[in-house]
């Protein structure tokens, strides 16, 4: 995105957490679920309600071992995981100087972990200086010809501002389990203890889409440099994921990746990698708790490598490669000594390296196959037999009758991620056929009623199975169903899967406490009514094994609240809750028609 797409001053809607990156070159980028996108492509606007805009302002320099993921860290820190809903995240600020574009770009990635809207920066000389070195000399020059209209006008309001002083800021270490949950290094060791998180460090990870560029990989290569100096290798797998094939090519180039590699590091291929789950992890027995420390984004449970015993700390690459070379979580590198077995000691320097490669950016692999031109006679053949590839029929319209007894699949308790619903890792391979993927439907959820995990008794015979299969098992006896849910359900990835797996399964609404944006908009796609409670404790007035009707859906209306009735469980009355929801005009004919698709189609004849 940054490196061919972005541009100052420019508006961009697309997939996953590699879209906001473009906010580094001072753009809107927006991340959307798929099929949001698909429709922008298909030339549907795409709509929101108007977002606040909260301004962070960044003063000092930043310098030594602080690093533009500091940044974002200390605003998830403040603003947790939800504190950035519908909100724009504006920087400014003389700060802003002493971060690299692809420094921004790592800020603007993680905002998706405050649930911000996009973050985004004023055009300034850093981005300039990354367009010309990305071969884009004349982007530079045509936004240094309006700069003035690329800055935040004189005196503009916030909805709420926060103060950064970037030479004050001390480098973060967030988690585990949450990126919100902010650690500064002098304070991990004492946190970690008195937590009981695991303090060996059993693998480190640096690299994704948030944290790949040169001067990451450069800076993080400058203290594997004064390892291998010093006698030292890696004492725990340390894997390097590029983030382009632009910058494997030119690390391999200019000999840093070399360095990771003789040190003990592997480096990945250019893909999201570990980051999201793709990780064949050996080395630790489903199960033990372990802490691991990488550069990426998120760190819910089993992200990484799908034990929920691991203990994953999202922190900038530096520190990241720096607590793995120790191999332990409470060393602090800006001030400890590290006793190495050969009798030597390491006392790392500040981390170093180029913000841009001296001989230019290699090119790589030029990977890119043309669509043909005419794509109209082209048919798409899919073997009815396979297991990795199915075609998607259209989901049933709306009956025109509100729902009745529809029986709870789960009541979640705590977060519940697009990751707790729709696992990634070994279940990618599924992406392309729905039947497959949805035997990993809320797997990762947590019942409130037991604490179990991926066990829900079911209403039909009062056995206790998989959340999936129960909820095929209510399908093929012909009975919708409904979800229960905590705060912020589906933050995390974009992942439509997670929408499209409950629809197709039956689920007919998710009722929770508040909603992460992208989630929601891609239940109301597939044409789910994803609900909220009027009073959050009225989560507690239903139970997984209570059914519900949802009335008031013949009166359906943007701003008009539905009535969730509660039957309770073993005929003891029932209950009406309040729900409402965020449904426009458009989105109520999504949910009538079945999905945003079926509307789609229904209005192209
Ligand atoms: S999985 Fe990781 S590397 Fe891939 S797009 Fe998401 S955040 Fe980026």
């Amino acid at each position: 995105m940054l490196e061919n797409y972005g541009f100052p001053g420019g508006l961009m809607i697309g997939t996953d957490s590699h879209t906001p990156n473009a906010g580094g070159l001072g753009m809107a980028a927006i991340g959307v679920g798929g099929a949001d996108a698909v429709d922008v492509m298909a030339g549907i606007p795409w709509e929101l309600k108007a977002p606040k805009v909260i301004g962070v302002k960044l003063t000092g320099k930043l310098s030594g071992w602080a690093s533009p993921k500091d940044v974002i860290l200390k605003v998830a820190h403040i603003l947790t995981v939800k504190g950035g809903t519908g909100a724009i995240v504006e920087y400014f600020g003389p700060g802003l100087d002493s971060v690299a574009a692809t420094g921004m770009a790592t800020i603007a990635n993680m905002g998706a972990e405050i649930g911000a809207t996009c973050s985004t920066f004023p055009y300034n000389a850093r981005m300039a200086e990354y367009l010309r070195a990305t071969e884009r000399a004349g982007l530079a020059s045509a936004a240094d010809s309006f700069k003035e209209h690329l800055q935040p006008d004189a005196g503009a309001p916030y909805d709420s501002l926060i103060e950064i002083n970037l030479s004050e800021l001390e480098p973060m270490v967030n988690g585990p389990m949450t990126p919100d949950l902010g650690n500064p290094i002098s304070k991990l060791g004492a946190n970690a203890k008195a937590a009981g998180w695991p303090l060996p460090v059993s693998a480190g990870l640096i690299g994704s889409c948030t944290n790949s560029s040169y001067e990451d990989l450069a800076r993080s290569a400058s203290l594997v440099q004064q390892a291998l100096d010093a006698g030292y290798k890696f004492p725990v797998p340390f894997n390097v994921t590029p983030g382009s094939e632009k910058v494997r090519a030119t690390i391999a180039r200019d000999g840093i990746a070399a360095v990771f590699e003789k040190a003990g590091a592997t480096v990945l291929a250019n893909a999201c990698g570990p980051c999201i789950g793709q990780w064949n992890r050996s080395d630790v027995p489903a199960g033990t708790p372990n802490t691991i420390v990488t550069s990426y984004n998120r760190n819910f449970a089993k992200r990484n490598d799908g034990n929920a015993g691991t203990h994953a700390f999202v922190t900038s690459p530096e520190l990241a490669t720096a607590l793995a070379i120790a191999g332990r979580l409470d060393f602090n590198p800006l001030t400890d000594t590290l006793p190495l077995p050969n009798g030597k000691s390491l006392k790392f320097a500040p981390p170093k390296g180029k913000e841009l490669p001296t001989k230019g950016f290699e090119s790589g692999e030029d990977t890119f196959q043309a669509p043909p031109a005419d794509g109209s006679k082209q048919s798409v053949a899919v073997a009815p037999t396979s297991q990795r590839l199915q075609l998607l029929a259209p989901f049933d319209k709306w009956s025109g009758k509100d729902f009745s007894g529809l029986p709870v699949l789960i009541k979640a308790k705590g977060k519940c991620t697009t990751d707790h619903i729709s696992m990634a890792g070994p279940w990618l391979k599924f992406r392309g056929h729905l039947e497959n993927i949805s035997n990993n439907m809320l797997i990762g959820a947590e019942n409130a009623d037991t604490g179990a995990i991926n066990a829900v008794k079911s209403q039909l015979d009062g056995s206790v199975g998989k959340v999936p299969d129960v909820a095929r098992s209510y399908k093929a006896a012909g009975k919708s169903w409904v979800v229960i849910g905590d705060e912020n359900y589906g933050e995390g990835s974009s992942r439509e899967h997670a929408a499209l797996e409950p629809r197709y399964l039956g689920g007919r609404a998710i009722v929770v406490k508040s909603f992460a944006r992208i989630h929601e908009t891609n239940l109301k796609k597939q044409g789910m009514l994803p609900l909220t409670f009027v009073n959050a404790a009225d989560y507690d007035n239903v139970t997984g094994a209570d059914a519900v009707d949802i009335l008031g859906l013949t009166s359906f209306a943007p701003g008009k609240n539905l009535t969730m009735r509660v039957h309770k469980a073993g005929g003891k009355g029932s209950v009406d809750i309040p729900v409402a929801h965020t449904f426009n005009e458009e989105q109520i004919m999504w949910f009538k028609a079945g999905s945003a698709l079926n509307f789609m189609k229904a209005n192209m004849k």
